[in-house]
């Protein structure tokens, strides 16, 4: 029987709903929350990311605005501008686009995402945020497992007591994905690079996450009969078609729900981000 469709469109269509909702409590109290990219240089792709945050951000009622920098902006400029952010109290959330230009060493640019105050980190990436979700407290969760999550969650399906198995051990998608699963009661895999024999430890999942970035590298075969596969892949290839990381149509035979690329796991990511943004504006408020 071929796999259910996970529609992340429409999932993603109700928690932005549901965040228009709770800006509007918010208004009430006295202002729409705030959210503020960072952005430097002039990466394409940085530019169309951002312009759909902002654009998502306006349509559920939220102040978004961009602070745009010259690709060879020097750090100090961009940590002043960081800390004007964190001191200025229309600014519930802010996120520093990656990658950030060339002329920003490595260390420069772990140095100014960790300059974000904790409590506007609406992506989770801080160390604080990181820290909190594995202690299992409140804080800020990594918006694309997050999205995964609520995926889950509205297709019906408990972790618990299920085998997941996460491809992928990156500090904003696989580690936090395993986390998440983890406190889901799942047992929890996780999978990388030096994995020996992958299709054998995914043949044992009940649960795949799928966050790599290789095009279609999960095969059908390498899936349990009624596996529940969530692709975060974003690949394009040559011929310019966006891909998974899982062969969709093979998924689609084997598994009993699968995510699509694109549509699936994709558009939840900017869902989640705005929730981020309203729980840290309801944090500031004391109603959270
Ligand atoms: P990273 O490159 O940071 O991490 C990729 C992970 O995959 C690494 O842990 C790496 O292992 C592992 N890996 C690479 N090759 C293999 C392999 N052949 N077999 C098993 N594991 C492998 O990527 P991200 O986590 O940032 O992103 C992953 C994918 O998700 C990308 O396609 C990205 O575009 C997409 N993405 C999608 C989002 C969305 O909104 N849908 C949001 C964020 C990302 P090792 O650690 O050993 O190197």
């Amino acid at each position: 029987m071929p796999a259910q469709l996970i529609d992340g469109k429409a999932v993603a269509a109700l928690v932005r709903a549901e965040v228009s909702e709770r800006v509007r409590r918010l208004v009430a109290r006295g202002r729409a929350p705030g959210l503020t990219v960072v952005l430097a240089g002039d990466d394409p792709a940085s530019a169309t990311y951002v312009r759909n945050k902002e654009k998502a951000a306006r349509e559920c009622g939220i102040r978004g605005e961009t602070l745009r920098f010259p690709a060879d902006v020097d750090a100090a400029t961009l940590e002043a501008a960081l800390d004007r952010l964190n001191a200025d109290p229309e600014v519930d959330g802010i996120l520093v686009q990656l990658p950030l230009p060339p002329g920003i060493s490595a260390e420069d640019a772990r140095r100014l995402q960790r300059r974000i105050a904790p409590e506007k980190d609406v992506d989770g990436f801080l160390p604080q945020s990181q820290g909190l979700l594995m202690l299992g407290e409140p804080g800020f969760v990594p918006c694309t497992p997050a999205g995964c999550m609520r995926l889950l969650a509205h297709a019906g399906i408990s972790p618990r007591g299920r085998h997941a198995v996460v491809i992928g051990r990156s500090n904003i998608v696989g580690k936090p994905m395993a986390q998440l699963l983890l406190a889901a009661d799942a047992t929890v895999t996780i999978c990388h690079s030096r994995t020996p024999d992958l299709p054998a430890v995914v043949r044992g999942a009940d649960i795949v996450v799928a966050a790599v970035g290789r095009p279609e590298l999960v095969r059908g075969d390498w899936l349990k009969p009624g596996a529940v596969v969530l692709d975060v892949g974003i690949n394009r290839t040559p011929e310019g078609k966006l891909v998974g990381d899982v062969c969709f149509s093979e998924a689609c035979e084997v598994a009993a729900a699968v995510t699509p690329v694109p549509g699936g796991v994709g558009p939840m990511t900017i869902a989640c981000l705005l929730e981020n943004v309203c729980v840290a504006a309801e944090r500031r408020l004391g109603i959270a």
